[in-house]
């Protein structure tokens, strides 16, 4: 195996060492190189990738689906840095980012939940991205910080005026809010970043929680043995929510709900958000359809 690549012998979430692999294709294939230029707009380093294998498995014991072959973290950071041009990552986040409205929700529903001011509530970002959510909770009148990896996105709240804190600076700070948005699925050991995310939490603080809902992943992965163009496959796989050497596990709920469980987080029940004014059908039946079935809800500690 070449440098920068890591096999991942044990599932992330639950360790256990035996699974089920279900996609496996090889990067030297023309097909995969193709999707690798597109992706990246030709700037995945190739050479690391050759003789290595696109795979993705599921684990016999908690079901987490994972990618088998990733890159370490020196790798990573040059993905998220380089692989991925920051002005463009910077406009497709603002055109398919989460809404205004969307982050509104949390806030106000924060709000209502912690029964406090938002200038007596701390909210983190945890992998903030540019931010986006920290400049509307500013703007609200919360108490805001950031975390995130990339230097290039660090910058740039910075100029944002976002205070941003590294994992050994503010070491006692708690928060009452903290954001998981999209997070968990990117990273090689979930395991330690909810430990992470749990012990900067309040005992009565909540979490906002989403990863993409991976339930369907076989099914909808199955389709490309038979596809040979790359546009195509890409788009196949983006429906799938796989996105090679980014998106690295694959969640479902029952694979969430054992790693939360074991990591001392619990999902809130959904008789909280039920009854959250204004009051209607779906605000009423979403929040347990998210509970049973989807990957995103809000934690607490349990
Ligand atoms: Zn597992």
């Amino acid at each position: 195996m070449s440098a920068h690549i890591l096999t991942r012998e044990a599932c992330p979430a639950c360790g256990h060492t035996t699974f089920r692999s279900f996609f496996k294709r090889s990067f030297n294939e023309e097909l995969l190189q193709k999707y690798m230029f597109e992706s990246y707009q030709g700037n995945a380093n190739m050479e690391i990738l050759k003789d290595v294998d696109f795979e993705i498995v599921r684990c016999n014991a908690c079901s987490l689906a994972y990618q088998k072959y990733i890159l370490d973290d020196e790798m990573l950071d040059e993905l998220y840095d380089k692989w991925i041009d920051p002005v463009l990552a910077r406009e497709w986040t603002a055109s398919t980012g989460e809404s205004v409205a969307y982050y509104e929700k949390i806030f106000n529903f924060t709000i209502s939940n912690l029964g406090k001011k938002p200038a007596d509530i701390k909210v983190l970002d945890f992998g903030a991205g540019f931010g986006d959510s920290l400049i509307i909770a500013k703007r609200m009148g919360f108490d805001c910080y950031a975390f995130e990896y990339s230097l290039e996105r660090i910058r740039y709240m910075e100029q944002k005026d976002i205070k941003v804190i590294t994992t050994d600076s503010n070491s006692d700070m708690l928060f009452d809010l903290i954001i998981l948005n999209e997070v968990l699925e990117h990273v090689s050991d979930p395991c330690s970043i909810l430990k992470a995310i749990n012990s900067r939490l309040k005992q009565n603080g909540i979490v906002y929680f989403d990863v993409p809902d991976c339930a369907a992943i076989e099914e909808k992965m199955a389709v490309t043995q038979t596809i040979t163009s790359e546009h195509q496959f890409k788009a196949v796989l983006l429906a799938a929510n796989v996105c090679a050497f980014q998106h690295i596990n694959f969640f479902n709920n029952k694979s969430l709900r054992q790693l939360l469980k074991k990591e001392g987080l619990k999902i809130m029940s959904p008789f909280k958000q039920a009854f959250t004014t204004p009051i209607s059908i779906k605000s009423f039946v979403r929040p347990f359809y998210r509970y049973y079935i989807r990957t995103g809800f809000y934690l607490v500690k349990s």
